[in-house]
Formats: C-alpha cells, structure tokens, sequence
C-alpha cells in the first residue's frame, strides 16, 4: 500500500486528508495492478469544501470577467505545459491510448477553457424598451456555488467543459469526481492553485457517489448541480435537488444511430464510423451502437468496415501507437461480454471480435465487436452497453430508418449518410436526439452546443448556451418618469 499514488481532498488551495481516514483502491485496468489509493470524502468534508467555495465566491464572483478570463488561459498554459505527464497519468487510470488521453482529454480541454476565455464577452444582459417612463434590463448574475459531478469516461474534458464556463461566469466549484478516475483531476487541481486560481474556487472531493455525491447534492450551500453520468443516478439527482429547487443541468446516456443511406461517400462512412464506434473502447456516450445500413450497400459497407474493424491495434495503452486500450473496471469488462452474449442468444451473429484477445492476458481488453443481424428490439440495439459492440441493423426506406433510430428512450445523438442535401435536412429534422453529425461522426466542438433530448438529459453544455447553466438573470425596472401615475384617489 505504501509505494501506490495517493488521491486526496482539494480544499481551499490545500492538499487535505479525508476526516474518516477511510481510502479505497484503484487498479490500473490495463494491468489489473493496484494504483493508488483514493480517499472517501464524507459529509463532513463536503461541508469543509462547500464552506470554502462559499467563502470565495464572494470574491470571485467580484473579479471582472476580463481577469477570470486570464485565470482560464493560465489554466490552459499549465495543461499544456503538462500535457505529456498529465496524459500518462490519465492512461495510467482510464486504461485508453495515450494518444485519445493527450489529443482529446488534455487537448479538448485546453480548446475548452481557450473558448471560455472568450465568452467572458458574453455576459452581458440586455435592455428592454417598456414605455416611456421605464427601462428594463436584465443582468447575468453567477448562479453561486456549483457542485460538478463527473463520470469516468472522459474525466478530464467532461470536467473542464463544467469548470471552464462556471470559472468566467464567477461561479465557485465542489467537483466530484468518479470513483474509477480521480487521480488526474486532483493533479490537475494542484497545478492550477500553482498557476494562480484563488483558493477555494475548485475543490475536489473523490469518493463513493451514494456518500460523497449523496452528501453533495443533498448540502444546502450547493446552487446549483451539473451532472453528468448515467440515467438512472441522474434521475435520483434530480429528485435528491428538488428538495431545496436547485437548479439541475443533466447529462445522461445515450444509444446513438448512424444511418448509412445508399448514395452515401462508403469509404468516408467506414472511416468515420470506425472512429465513432471503437474511439475510447466504445466508452462514449454519443458512440455509434446502432449501425444501420440501407440493404443495397449493406454488404459492401459491412466487409470494408469489419476489415478495418480487425485491424485496430489494441494492447498496452501507454505505448503511443495504440489505437484501443483496456475497458475501465472488471464489473464493466463483465458487463460489455454478457452484453454479447445476450445478442448472440438474440439471434446476433458475431462477425468480428466478440471475446477477449488472445494475445493479451491480463487487463480488461476487448476486442472491438461487430454484431450483424440484430433485431432493431434486441437487448444490444436498444441498451445503452458503453464498450466497443456496434449493433449492425439493415433497413429498406426513409421512414424505416427514421423509426428504428427513434426506437429508444435515449436523445442523445446520432448521424447520417447521404449525398442528397433534402434528405439530409429531413432526416436531420426527424431523428429525437441533441446532436447530430451528418456526413462525419464525432467530435463535439466547445463552440457547440451538447445535450440530449428525451432521457439523454436535460439543459446544453458548451456553446453560448453552456454557459447559462451557470448564469441567473434578473431583471431590474426603473422608472424614469417625473411623477407617479396615481392608482388611489386619496
Ligand atoms: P454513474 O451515473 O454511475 O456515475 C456518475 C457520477 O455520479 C460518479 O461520479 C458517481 O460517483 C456519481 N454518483 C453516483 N451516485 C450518486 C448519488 N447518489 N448522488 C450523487 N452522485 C452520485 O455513471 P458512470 O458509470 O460514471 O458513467 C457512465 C454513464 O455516463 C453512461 O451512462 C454515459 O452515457 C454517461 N455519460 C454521459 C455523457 C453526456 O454527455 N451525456 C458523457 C459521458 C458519460
């Protein structure tokens, strides 16, 4: 135990141990050796963290936007500068390629906080012409103290596209990391109160959800929660913060379609559904699941793709040519095989992967999985499995398309292929999900606005409108006129 990395509480600028003395221990998932060790913030150490955010964000809340702006850019300075270790470490405990932890975890994340920067232009209200003995105007005010929950699939960029735009809007932070990845974002939190981020305006608590998290959204000095995690905790979340109203921004799961339509580019659809399928070991939220293919290219499209599919290089993720890494946890590596199992005895037929590799034998590797006949009601095309299974789907027309990309309670996102502008514009309108990719699959952009529709979530990250979640309006009234209109005679 003594030689494993130690996770602790960031509070108030300082290293703290957690008051119960209690830590638990993370296995790196590439390796299944023991990694470090993270603390268990109890609600007494969220009150400690809630305190010190409430205290700074007196302060902060003060400073001009144009001076918070700073402290972003500073913020992504030291994660540049860092990029490489930062990155290792990321791996260390995701198990992803090195190469997804640096360009999208760190790199994402600088792009986000650049982008913030620029929003501090943003924050002005506007004014309202009533009548003539009035003006009305509205103010953007910072919502106060936010807690942040975050899960283990991207820790770092889901993190900073929450951190980013509640720094320039003055808000000050609790975040709560996922149990599986804490290790980066406390690293992270350290070199930013190097860089000059004012004490007390992050603070990390690690720990159990159903205790640390718990203890979080229930805290009456929390304003506001955002989340990001699965639909069922986000909907405890939710009603956990009813009890004092505060204002809920959630991101949730999702079971993404792809449609390939018959005049589609096939070579640019393979390539980008590659991608949209496998990036991240398939632990994405908006990954292609439901590949649905029209009958006339069906075949061609499903050898060129399942080629490619088995060449993707999978193994140690530290090395920098890896393309796939080790899934997060072993109840996870559990989860995604009984997940294929289930297809099969759903009728699936198995065309690539489908089991562990064989040259691999420790780690949660799995091959990335390609399943073709499956029914657009079977288990695999309608749960949300988050590992790398694409469920290939055929249909005949339009609105068969339309339907089987709609049969789900998820919204998250979704794509489609096709050289026919209309029909791109009709189906783009027709499919129930926040974000769409027509002609390319992936990548969500910090200028753009994220969320999903349905039970993928509720409110927008990113974009002008990400920053929102973290701003109140108030309207002030005055009157400008020399007498008061009289409403009783007296
Ligand atoms: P999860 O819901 O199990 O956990 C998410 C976070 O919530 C963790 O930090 C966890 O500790 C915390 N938590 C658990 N119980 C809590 C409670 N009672 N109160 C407060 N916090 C609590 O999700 P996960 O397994 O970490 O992540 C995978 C899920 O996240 C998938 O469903 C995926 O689709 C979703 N996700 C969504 C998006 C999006 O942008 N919509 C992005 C990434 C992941």
């Amino acid at each position: 135990m003594a030689s494993l990395r130690k996770c602790n509480l960031f509070i108030n600028g300082k290293v703290v141990k957690p008051t119960g003395g209690n830590y638990f221990v993370r296995e790196n998932p590439a390796t299944e050796n023991d990694f470090a060790q993270i603390a268990e913030s109890s609600k007494k150490d969220v009150d400690k963290a809630v305190s010190a955010a409430k205290k700074s964000f007196t302060t902060w809340s003060k400073v001009t936007p144009s001076d918070r702006a700073k402290v972003l850019l500073k913020i992504a300075a030291v994660l540049g500068k860092n990029q490489k270790s930062l990155a290792h470490l990321n791996t260390l405990e995701t198990g992803k390629p090195v190469r997804e932890s640096g360009l999208v975890e760190i790199g994402g994340s600088i792009k986000t906080l650049e982008h913030y920067a620029g929003a501090h232009t943003q924050l002005n209200g506007e004014t309202i012409p009533v009548n003539e003995n009035q003006i009305s105007m509205t103010l953007k005010e910072p919502v106060g103290v936010v807690a942040q929950i975050i899960p283990w699939n991207f820790p770092l960029l889901l993190s900073f596209w929450k951190i980013a735009p509640a720094l320039v809007a003055g808000c000050t932070i609790v975040l709560k990391p996922a149990e599986l990845t804490s290790c980066t974002i406390f690293e992270i939190a350290r070199l930013c109160s190097k860089a000059g981020l004012p004490e007390g305006v992050l603070n990390i608590v690690p720990g159990k959800g159903e205790i640390t998290g718990q203890a979080l959204v229930e805290h009456p000095g929390i304003d506001k929660v955002a989340f990001t995690g699965s639909t069922s905790v986000g909907k405890h979340v939710m009603k956990t913060a009813s009890d004092s109203v505060k204002r809920v921004s959630l991101e949730l799961g999702g079971k993404a379609p792809c449609i390939i339509f018959d005049d589609a580019n096939l070579e640019n659809a393979v390539e980008a559904c590659l991608r949209g399928g496998f990036f991240n070991q398939g632990e994405n939220c908006t990954a292609v699941t439901k590949l649905m293919l029209h009958k006339k290219i069906y075949k061609k499209f499903l050898d060129m793709y399942v080629k490619k599919v088995k060449r993707i290089n999978i193994g140690d993720p530290t090395k920098p040519g890896t393309e796939m890494g080790a899934v997060i946890s072993k109840d996870h590596y559990d989860s995604v095989l009984n997940y294929i199992a289930k297809g099969k005895s759903e009728g699936a037929k198995v065309v690539s992967g489908g089991s562990r590799p064989s040259k691999l034998k420790k780690g949660y590797f799995i091959n990335p999985t390609v399943l073709e006949n499956v029914d657009p009601n079977a288990t695999v095309a309608c749960d949300e499995i988050f590992g790398p299974v694409v469920a290939v789907i055929p249909f005949s027309t339009e609105e068969e398309a339309i339907s089987i990309a709609n049969n789900t309670d998820y919204g998250l996102a979704g794509g489609l292929w096709t050289n026919d502008i209309n029909r791109a514009m009709r189906v783009a309108k027709s499919i129930n999900a926040g974000y769409l990719w027509v002609n390319t699959y992936g990548g969500i952009i910090p200028q753009t606005p994220y969320g999903g529709f349905k039970q993928s979530g509720i409110g927008k990250e990113l974009g002008r409108e990400g920053i929102e979640n973290y701003l109140e309006t108030k309207c002030v009234n005055i009157y400008t006129g020399d007498s008061m209109p009289k409403w009783y005679k007296g």
